[in-house]
């Protein structure tokens, strides 16, 4: 069996303190705007959460490599846990609205609050004539817990993506890499050859330039070199093949960051006289 890149685990602890503190304003701020799209009324039940997700998932995953985490479950749990201040703040945003500064720092009544608040809540219809609307709890908890779950997952998904990226522990930094387009036949010729250890078998690989065809392979190489010549590089290879529908692509993964051997790299390289760049030192 190919071995296959494995998360070290570690993480630079101050870092990530830092990264997390500087995440808390934003996550702050969004929930703050959740709030006052409830307030006024335009706030669309998973639309808004989903939307106010993605700044704090972008910002998460750029933090996430700058504290160097390469713990992915560790990395998820922090995600989820930004994205749950931000759902939940923009309910104590709420009650500041409602009760004035004077409930800044009422962390105490907040529970309560909340509780009382989504109990209360109307998801359809309003306290206009026209279309009442009657508050229910099961309904609003639902949603609650979906839109909850939705943007744990949308946060904590980017961070754990970025702690899976491959990493030299020896350099401390994270592995450069090209992406290369193949024909789709190629990527999956590629993945085989690799899975069964036989690349020596491999026939040349044809690379896409310009435009993608409906059906083509992608193959990145990351590396590193630790800085100089030698056969101690550490290479893994991930090949996945992309089929472009009428509404949406889809992509299939074939080989997940396997790891190989210079040796393999050249012999794949003089299979693809198009990845002639090297890969290693980016
Ligand atoms: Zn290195």
């Amino acid at each position: 069996m190919r071995s296959h890149y494995q998360p070290s685990g570690l993480f630079d602890p101050v870092r990530l303190v830092v990264a997390i503190a500087a995440l808390f304003p934003l996550a702050g701020l969004l929930g703050w705007m959740m709030s006052g799209a409830l307030a006024e009324n335009t706030y669309a039940v998973v639309f808004i959460p989903f939307l106010a997700a993605l700044p704090l998932a972008a910002a998460g995953r750029v933090l996430a490599r700058w504290s160097h985490v390469r713990n992915p479950p560790l990395a998820f749990l922090v995600g989820a846990a930004l994205a749950t201040l931000m759902y939940v703040g923009q309910h104590y945003a709420n009650m500041v609205a409602l009760l004035g500064p004077r409930a800044l720092f009422r962390f105490d009544i907040f529970p309560g609050f909340l509780v009382d608040l989504v109990n209360h809540h109307l998801v359809i219809g309003d306290h206009s004539p026209k279309y009442p609307g009657k508050p229910d709890p099961w309904l609003n908890w639902s949603v609650f817990g979906v839109e909850l779950a939705l943007c744990a997952f949308i946060s904590g998904w980017q961070w754990y993506r970025a702690a899976r990226r491959p990493y030299c522990e020896e350099c401390r930094r994270w592995l450069g890499g090209t992406t290369t387009q193949l024909r789709g036949g190629s990527a999956r010729t590629l993945a085989q050859a690799l899975n069964t250890d036989s690349l020596e078998t491999l026939p040349t690989l044809e690379a896409v330039f310009g435009q993608s065809p409906e059906r083509y392979g992608q193959l990145e190489v990351m590396g590193c070199m630790h800085g100089r010549e030698g056969d101690d590089a550490i290479i893994f290879v991930t090949v996945s093949e992309t089929v472009r529908g009428e509404k949406r692509s889809e992509t299939t993964s074939l080989v997940d960051q396997a790891a190989i051997s210079p040796d393999e790299l050249a012999l794949i390289y003089e299979r693809c006289p198009s990845l002639q760049v090297e890969p290693c030192e980016a």
